[in-house]
């Protein structure tokens, strides 16, 4: 995907802070985190939202997943840590290629206000 933001991060065109990648998986840090630690683990397809994930996807997101808690174990996240997918406009998604957020380092407050 040519206009995708984090295909071009990919593929080198747009810098990153990158804290992990192999063939199929970059990782690296939010440009504006809100917490302490955030970043994001990318698949290198490019994959819209969760919304368009099928069976294809399955082995990819199950690698995700694997791979996750070992980079928040390597971030220094050893208390704990929050996931995020934003998935879709409704979903707040603002970069549309599949990504998981990372975030922790300090106390996180609750993810959803009841107020
Ligand atoms: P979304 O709202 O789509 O779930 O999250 C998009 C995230 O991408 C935001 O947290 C935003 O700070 C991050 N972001 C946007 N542009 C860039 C960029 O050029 N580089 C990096 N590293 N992060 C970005
Ligand atoms: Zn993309």
């Amino acid at each position: 995907m040519s206009d995708c933001l984090f295909c071009k991060i990919i593929k080198g065109d747009i810098p990153c802070r990158k804290l992990y990648e192999d063939d199929e998986v970059l990782a690296f840090h939010d440009i504006n985190p809100v917490a302490p630690v955030h970043f994001m683990l990318i698949p290198k397809r490019h994959l819209k939202s969760l919304a368009e994930a099928d069976e294809s996807h399955q082995a990819l997101l199950g690698r995700l997943m694997v791979l996750l808690p070992k980079l928040a174990k390597e971030q220094g996240l050893d208390h704990g840590f929050r996931t995020v997918i934003n998935t879709g406009r409704g979903g707040g998604q603002e970069v549309f290629h599949l990504h998981i957020h990372v975030i922790g380092g300090g106390n996180l407050p609750p993810m959803v206000r009841r107020d």
